[in-house]
């Protein structure tokens, strides 16, 4: 039998939220106590000016397009991804500014001109980071999280024990 949902706040996992429960054939309403939706990752104009109000990075791509799947879509169907190069530009006090680059090499270049010996530390720490993320989103994150023993795979403890 549908039953009536209401969920609070509008930001992207109360979105996600509300469009599975819809999928089910619940009726949901979504509560927002500001005017625009979106939460943290919703834009604000004043004066013909835009801000992104949270995220300026595309982070966890697989998680958008995992979603947009459950609904037969791709987030093509919804928006289009363009890489921007360079990534993002830091400005100084001194109103110089500093390019960081998108592609791979480059970026190794850049890390070794300013410390030399770093793009093989950045090396290590993103093999590092590849092998956190794939089991964090592998062994934890899709979990329903309904007892410990769901995270009791070689992986996880082999991270949890070798952790400093
Ligand atoms: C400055 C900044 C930079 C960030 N950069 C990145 C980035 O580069 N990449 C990235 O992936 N992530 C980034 N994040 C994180 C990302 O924005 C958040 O993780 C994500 O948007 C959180 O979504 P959420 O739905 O969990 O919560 P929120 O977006 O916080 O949504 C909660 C919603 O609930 C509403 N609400 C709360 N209480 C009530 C109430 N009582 N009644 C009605 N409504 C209520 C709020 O108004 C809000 O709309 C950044 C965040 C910030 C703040």
């Amino acid at each position: 039998m549908p039953l009536k949902v209401i969920i609070i706040g509008s930001g992207i996992s109360s979105l996600s939220a509300a469009s599975f429960i819809a999928k089910e054939g619940h009726d949901v309403t979504i509560l927002e106590k500001n005017n625009e939706i979106g939460g943290r990752a919703r834009k604000f104009s004043k004066d013909g000016f835009t801000f992104d109000m949270g995220p300026s990075w595309y982070w966890m791509p697989d998680v958008f397009e995992n979603f947009y799947k459950k609904f037969n879509h791709t987030t093509s169907d919804f928006y289009d991804l363009k890489r921007l190069d360079p990534s993002y530009r830091v400005y100084w006090n001194d109103d110089t500014h500093t390019d960081v680059p998108a592609d791979m090499k480059a970026l190794e270049l850049w890390f070794e001109s300013n410390e030399k010996g770093s793009a093989l530390k950045l090396r290590a720490f993103l093999k590092d980071a590849q092998i956190k993320y794939q089991v964090g989103m592998e062994d934890l994150v899709y979990r329903p999280s309904m007892s410990l023993l769901e995270f009791a795979n070689k992986r996880v403890l082999k991270g949890l024990f070798s952790m400093n």
